[in-house]
């Protein structure tokens, strides 16, 4: 049996007790339920062996957010007829430096889902070795089907009720769903014309206006990065592998770059409406006209299908794809149980998560039971945020590394976020549990900065 079940077995009742006083006060709150049940799972062990984390009373406090903003964001659409839309900013924890985190613009978007990724953000910040504490922020705005103007008129609006809360030294957004560079330059154009100043206070900005090169890369690329060093452990590569990723914006993008750089097949992306199956994979010109279609005409991933003449399979996902790793890299809880006995049967032994807790906590059982490379959101995707760090140091410094420098620091950053995992999520019989490890990584640093800060 392994250690996890053993200390899942031994610690049951602390953990059903921890998450018994929370339930009652999140009503309404399941993703973020979710996010801290999966992390008390594997920190509540070590808080009751260490009484300085139980005294003070840590994981109580991590799971109520230091700050939260909620604003209406009222705007004028083309046709002269009035919008109101719910913003939120979630100040989660501030401990080991300002509050960092992105903006996510989705019609879905709401407490329960940005409490759960500013969670999830505290523990992946503190992984990355960079001095950010955890955010995240958005609206239930939804940018598809609108015009640059009325993109732009919103985020003036949203920008000029977020301003106050954040700030160089304070908090620093980003971008996230919905959010990319285009939705970057209106945030940041607001906030220089009401603060009247010229700051880094957001990142993922443009290169001509302080934005860091490989920003946009990053997080797509520092998941391949992770998952190379997971296969290291294995003595394997990329070469020559068949690997399925959903989703087809930003991170998605830049999975299929850097994978197929490395060698390997990437034969799916998808949106919402469905995925594209190309069986002879995405090359880079096949990627260009990815990124055209996405970036530039926003248009619609089935639209691939008809330029190429490959599969579309409209309302599904792509996990019934056999390969030999699988990307999700569009959106939480995209992948389940089914869909994990399905990606195991077919020969699938990688997964990195793109996106944040894509896998639900069950589809993340069975590819652990399975023993298979399994790295977590918060420690797989956690490129871009580091990125955004170095992109904060640049700013300050007022000054640009080149590609190559911002690179190698990024793949340096996820070879130590891979060597945290496995120093402290190494089981007996050897396997790495990569959601212990980033949890209990995560968790010592945070922890041992609000100790040594006081009850505040
Ligand atoms: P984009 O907006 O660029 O792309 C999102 C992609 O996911 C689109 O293809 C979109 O399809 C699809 N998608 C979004 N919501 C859903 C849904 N409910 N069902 C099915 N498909 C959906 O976002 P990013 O690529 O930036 O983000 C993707 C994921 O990565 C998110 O979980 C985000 O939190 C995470 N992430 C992003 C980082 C970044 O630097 N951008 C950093 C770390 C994590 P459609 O266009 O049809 O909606």
């Amino acid at each position: 049996m392994s250690e996890t079940a053993v200390a899942g077995n031994e610690y049951q009742a602390q953990i059903d007790e921890f998450m018994g006083t929370i339930k009652d006060r999140l009503v309404n709150q399941p993703e973020f339920l979710q996010a801290v049940e999966e992390v008390a799972e594997s920190v509540i062990p070590i808080i009751e062996n260490n009484p300085k984390y139980k005294k003070a009373k840590i994981l109580e406090r991590l799971t109520e957010p230091d700050k939260v903003f909620m604003f209406r964001v009222s705007w004028v659409d083309d046709k002269g007829e009035v919008q109101v839309n719910r913003g939120f900013r979630i100040q989660m924890c501030g401990a080991i430096g300002p509050y960092k985190g992105g903006l996510r613009f989705h019609p879905s978007v709401n407490l329960s889902i940005l409490k759960f990724l500013a969670f999830e953000q505290v523990f992946k910040n503190a992984l990355t070795t960079l001095p950010m504490g955890g955010g995240k922020g958005g609206a239930n705005f939804d940018p598809k089907g609108k015009t640059d103007n009325e993109i732009m008129r919103f985020c003036q609006v949203f920008m000029s009720k977020l301003a106050p809360h954040i700030g160089p030294q304070t908090d620093i957004p980003a971008g996230d769903i919905g959010v990319g560079g285009r939705e970057i330059g209106y945030l940041f154009g607001q906030y220089k014309r009401i603060r009247n100043e010229f700051t880094g206070v957001l990142t993922g900005k443009g290169i001509e206006y302080g934005g860091s090169l490989i920003r946009p890369e990053a997080t797509g690329y520092g998941a391949v990065y992770f998952a190379q060093s997971m296969l290291e452990t294995k003595g394997d590569d990329f070469k020559g592998k068949t690997v399925v990723v959903s989703g087809s914006g930003n991170v998605a993008q830049y999975t299929t770059e850097k994978v197929t750089e490395l060698g390997g097949k990437v034969v799916t992306l998808s949106d919402s409406g469905g995925y594209i199956y190309d069986k002879d994979g995405i090359d880079t010109e096949k990627l260009a006209f990815v990124m055209d279609l996405k970036n530039n005409k926003r248009g619609r991933i089935s639209e691939y299908a008809d330029k190429f003449g490959c599969e579309y399979h409209e309302g599904k996902t792509p996990w019934e794809v056999p390969c030999d790793a699988a990307f999700p890299s569009a959106t939480q809880n995209e992948l389940n149980e089914d869909d994990a006995k399905t990606l195991i049967s077919n020969g699938c032994f990688v997964i990195s998560e793109g996106a944040n807790m894509p896998c639900t906590s069950n589809a993340v059982k069975i590819f652990q039971e399975a023993r298979a490379l399994y790295g977590p959101g918060k420690a797989a995707n956690a490129g871009g945020v580091a990125v955004s760090g170095l992109e904060m140091s640049q700013n300050a410094m007022m000054l640009s590394w080149t590609r190559e420098e911002v690179d190698g620091k990024l793949q340096a950053i996820m070879k130590n976020i891979h060597e945290s995992c496995v120093e402290h999520g190494r089981e007996e019989d050897d396997y790495v549990n990569y959601v212990k490890g980033a949890n209990i990584a995560g968790f010592l640093k945070v922890a041992d900065a609000m100790i040594a800060q006081g009850v505040v």
